[in-house]
């Protein structure tokens, strides 16, 4: 049978076994081409002899080669060129192939075994395989169609997948037209879900509220590994980038937090800072009121090691006197049965404390003052060794009154040295990142994260020791009501 073609099996084994089985059966897919329109049935070979019923020439069945008789021209098949019985034979063959076909892929699988069987059966009833499969044509398009159908629910179309859909439609010559439809429809059903996993992913970070280093490079690692183009993907790239900023203005938050719970602003950490701000991109009117708050704890900084600000005043001061500060304060004068505030303002030179009211002028000298202890939102009480001018004075900034006071005292006495009294200043800087880490760079009361510091859980006073153990971060004002219980 030299006309009939060679047909070749699929190449590779089909997947049988992840061959999926759709749910239900799939309608036909609207705008398809239909059947019938795209298929040509069976070339006719050019090298075939062209019978026609007008000629007295002799006509040959091509199946049985025998030659007709003129009566036998009238069961003749034109278009196969066979004879009536040939006809009738080839006729039965079709449908028993047909019924094995059906009965092969009835669970939405075609394998390399219901191939092979197919191609063994074609022989055995002497069936011309491409005139087989256009028989079984719209069937072999519905198998197909099912099996798409499986693998789109299954939600999971592999580059395998493709490539085995492709080779069903080669392998069963379904029409160019129609094999494209599907092929479209394949690809576009896993664009879809290939978006639906990346937002998915976008959305996973977005339910987080941070999106982590790790968690940014896989996004974009799917992006590329499924080769969806940016512009489809915009919206979630817009939101991604939005949340990379807020990710990054938490970062700076933190890192400022952690700078202000050490109390002790030194320069390296201002650069860390400074240099943190630009490399997370944090905008300016974010950056701005926690800058400026970092800058005013490394003023105090700067007070407590000796550099205080040499200012101005309207107070006759001696010649070598400086002038260091001066700020409304009010005195809160302790009688008998009640306080009197009295308002004034409080001056610190370099010799002596001044309180000046309308009815009074109180100086006090450096050595007299005992402590000087500051009172948060409320003011900075003073002992004294004697003399009037001991309680409590309001100002607005009781801690940088308090700093500069207790500075001028220290000096007064010698006792400046590089490390001060304070013992939170004491706690070791490992220490100090460990209670961070454990705690959360988080006020273990409240959970507050900003203006926070590092409390000994048992005062430092009472022998707590600066250990992890021991260290807590409070924000400011648990540790104010803590220590107002102690
Ligand atoms: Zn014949
Ligand atoms: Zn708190």
């Amino acid at each position: 049978m030299s006309q009939q073609r060679q047909f070749k099996g699929p190449a590779q084994p089909f997947p049988a076994s992840s061959t999926p089985q759709p749910p239900s059966w799939s309608p036909p897919y609207q705008g398809m081409p239909s059947y019938q329109q795209v298929y040509t049935p069976v070339p006719q070979s050019s090298q075939q002899p062209q019978w026609s019923p007008q000629t007295e020439q002799s006509a040959v069945c091509r199946q049985c080669r025998k030659e007709l008789s003129f009566l036998d021209r009238f069961g003749f098949d034109q278009k196969t060129q066979r004879c009536r019985t040939c006809s009738n034979q080839i006729q039965q063959s079709l449908h028993r192939f047909r019924a094995a076909f059906l009965e092969a892929t009835r669970s939405a699988t075609f394998t390399q075994n219901n191939w092979i069987a197919l191609q063994s059966l074609a022989r055995q009833e002497h069936l011309d395989m491409s005139e087989a499969l256009t028989f079984i044509g719209k069937d072999a398009v519905a198998l197909v169609e099912r099996i798409v159908a499986g693998v789109e629910a299954q939600g999971n179309i592999t580059d395998e997948v493709e490539q085995y859909i492709s080779h069903l439609l080669r392998t069963f010559l379904i029409p160019h037209e129609i094999a494209q439809h599907i092929v479209h429809r394949l690809a576009k059903a896993k664009l879809r879900l290939n978006l639906q996993l990346f937002e998915g992913m976008v959305r996973q970070a977005e339910a987080k509220g941070e999106l982590t280093d790790e968690l940014e490079r896989n996004i974009y690692h799917l992006q590329s590994k499924l080769a969806l183009p940016n512009e489809l993907v915009q919206p979630s790239l817009q939101r991604l980038a939005y949340l990379r900023q807020q990710t990054n203005i938490q970062r700076f938050r933190r890192a400022v937090a952690q700078v202000e719970a050490n109390q002790e602003v030194t320069v390296e950490a201002e650069h860390y800072i400074l240099q943190l701000q630009t490399t997370l991109a944090v905008p300016q009117e974010i950056a701005q009121p926690l800058l400026q708050r970092l800058a005013y704890l490394k003023r105090l900084t700067n007070i407590r090691k000796g550099e205080l600000p040499t200012i101005s005043t309207s107070l006759k001061l001696e010649s070598d006197e400086l002038c260091h500060l001066e700020t409304p304060a009010t005195y809160h004068k302790v009688n008998a049965k009640s306080t009197t505030p009295v308002s004034g303002r409080l001056v610190a030179t370099s010799k002596r404390l001044h309180f000046l009211s309308a009815t009074r002028g109180t100086t006090i000298s450096w050595n007299n003052i005992m402590q000087v202890e500051v009172r948060l939102q409320r003011g900075v009480y003073l002992e004294l060794a004697k003399g009037t001018g001991n309680g409590l004075y309001s100002v607005s900034d009781p801690t940088l009154v308090g700093v500069v006071l207790d500075t001028l005292v220290q000096i007064s006495k010698r006792q400046l040295v590089a490390t001060k009294t304070d013992p939170s200043r004491h706690i070791p800087q490992d220490v100090k990142n460990a209670v961070w880490q454990r705690d959360g760079g988080k006020c273990v009361q409240c959970g507050a994260t900003s203006y926070l510091e590092f409390d000994h859980i048992i005062p430092y006073t009472k022998g707590g020791a600066n250990t992890v153990a021991n260290v807590q971060l409070l924000c400011r004002s648990c540790n104010l009501k803590k220590s107002d219980r102690i």
